[in-house]
């Protein structure tokens, strides 16, 4: 019996199609629409110290972070924006809790968004319309930042009996306030610690706006525990086509939230695929160390970020398979590796020769595609 399987993807094939929503301009990028998605952090150096706070950025900028966020609960780290923002590659967000007059200073300093948390931002509901005026005087947008740990008092009986409910409903008024004064280039969050009531309150927001959305699991944990939490919840919604914009959180250096937020997108093909480890778990029939191999190639390949896959594999069951598939690969057994490149066998190596020729088979294979030009960048 013959099975229709339909048209192989002649792209990357991603698992839903974008949720449309409205393209907001951040600095010299953008959030929304047809926009691919944004990889943020947050800066963890006093943004008063504007050479630390710069320093860090330009790690998070050579990481593939596309927007940073910068806290500012002082008038110190308000008089730093110009120049961070000045001098940041990537667009600049302030971050603002409970002072309206750093929203002002922050727009003035040129920054390409400023963060506002409707759970303190009482203060700033009879400034809305200065603040829209402002922000559109200097072409900047807005997030309006909804979290659980900051949630507007008013809503907190809402938020007992449903919290995802009361995330939204707490972001749709403020943004009603943005509204009413025809202010609309914003994007919105609403951040959970627990990823269920996260992803709940996204796909609740999702249905009732078109605004783009940051996505974020707030406290998600130390590396280990917010790497799993966010990609769960990201990897939900995304796969719902929901997400603009994305932001690990995690109690490690920002450096690692970019890492992981990037891996994520990758993995969904939101984001073309860069270097690829595929190795095996190992068994009983492996025939090498397997988990020494494949650290001491990913050790050996960690500058490479040209897009090509390495297959570890352990033994000659699935080992010539993978191997093939991928673009550089070896199957071990025997003592000795079986390298193949684009699916041809280029060499038999002993076993303590074969991390050596990986490496220097990668490189070689990552300059050619240097040279031929960039892959096809997908946008989904
Ligand atoms: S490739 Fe071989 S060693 Fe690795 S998991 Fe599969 S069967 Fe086991």
């Amino acid at each position: 019996m013959s099975i229709n399987l339909g048209t192989p993807p002649t792209k990357p094939m991603v698992l839903a199609p974008r949720r449309p929503t409205r393209k907001i301009k951040v600095g010299t990028t953008y959030i929304g629409g047809d926009a691919p998605i944004a990889v943020q952090s947050m800066t963890t150096t006093l943004t008063s110290n504007i050479n630390a706070t710069l320093q860090q950025i330009a790690e998070l900028t050579a990481a593939g972070c596309d927007i940073v966020r910068v806290a500012v609960p002082s008038q110190d780290d308000a008089d730093a924006l110009p120049a961070i923002a000045a001098k940041s590659k990537i667009p600049v967000v302030a971050d603002i809790h409970f002072q309206p007059r750093y929203v002002f200073a922050a727009i003035e300093a040129g920054c390409a968004k400023v963060r506002v948390n409707p759970g303190n931002i009482k203060a700033f509901d009879d400034k809305i319309a200065d603040i829209a005026r402002a922000a559109t005087d200097h072409g900047t947008s807005i997030r309006i930042g909804v979290n659980a740990g900051s949630l507007d008092q008013r809503l907190r009986p809402m938020y007992e009996a449903d919290p995802a409910g009361a995330l939204v409903q707490s972001a749709l008024n403020e943004a009603a306030l943005f509204e009413e004064v025809g202010f609309f280039d914003f994007a919105i969050s609403v951040k959970h610690h627990d990823p269920v009531i996260m992803v709940d309150a996204y796909r609740r927001l999702s249905q009732a706006c078109d605004y783009p959305l940051h996505l974020g699991v707030t406290e998600a944990g130390p590396a280990f525990q917010g790497t799993i939490k966010s990609a769960t919840a990201f990897g939900a919604l995304l796969a719902e086509g929901i997400g603009d914009t994305i932001r690990v959180s995690l109690s490690a250096p920002p450096v690692e939230e970019v890492k992981v937020g990037i891996k994520i997108l990758e993995s969904l093909n939101l984001r073309p695929r860069q270097f690829e480890i595929v190795s095996c778990p190992s068994c009983g029939r492996a025939q090498v160390d397997v988990y020494k191999l494949a650290n001491d190639v990913t050790e050996g390949l960690k500058e490479i970020t040209a897009p090509i896959r390495v297959a570890v594999m352990g033994c000659v069951v699935n080992g010539p398979g993978e191997a093939r598939e991928a673009d550089l690969g070896v199957a071990s057994g025997n003592g000795r590796g079986q390298i193949f490149v684009h699916g041809e066998v280029i060499a038999t190596v002993p076993e303590d020769e074969i991390v050596q020729t990986l490496i220097a088979e990668a490189n070689r294979i990552a300059a050619e595609i240097t040279e031929s030009g960039s892959p096809e960048v997908l946008v989904s």
